[in-house]
């Protein structure tokens, strides 16, 4: 089991997530953060912390497409640990729906 990062993150980001995960296991792109599901301990500190809701552990239904997302773009983008500056618009961005066909991109970000 992991927890994954859905669709809520893109374009919000707001990084809260990353200080306090113990295993370190977040990875940035240019407009969302993935979790790598190999490194992932199931804590599950980070999913409360999240201000999108954008976190849920994958026992949740439909979220194959993201566990696999989260997979694939772990190995690609750079880690990250330390809170950043979120995106200006990034509260209006917030529950915006179907962001992954509209804003995803594979960029990887500053880690
Ligand atoms: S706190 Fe939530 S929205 Fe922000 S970067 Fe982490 S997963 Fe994405
Ligand atoms: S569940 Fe725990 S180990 Fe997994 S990403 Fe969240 S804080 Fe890190």
């Amino acid at each position: 089991m992991t927890y994954v990062v859905t669709d809520n993150c893109i374009r919000c980001k707001f990084m809260d997530c990353v200080e306090v995960c113990p295993v370190d296991c977040f990875y940035e792109g240019e407009n969302m953060l993935v979790i790598n599901p190999s490194e992932c301990i199931d804590c599950g500190v980070c999913e409360p912390e999240c201000p999108a809701e954008a976190i849920l552990p994958d026992t949740e239904s439909g979220l194959e497409s993201w566990i696999e997302l989260n997979a694939k773009y772990s190995a690609e983008w750079p880690n990250i640990t330390v809170k950043g500056e979120a995106p200006a618009d990034a509260d209006e961005m917030k529950g915006v729906e179907n962001k992954l066909e509209k804003f995803f991109s594979p960029e990887p970000g500053k880690g």
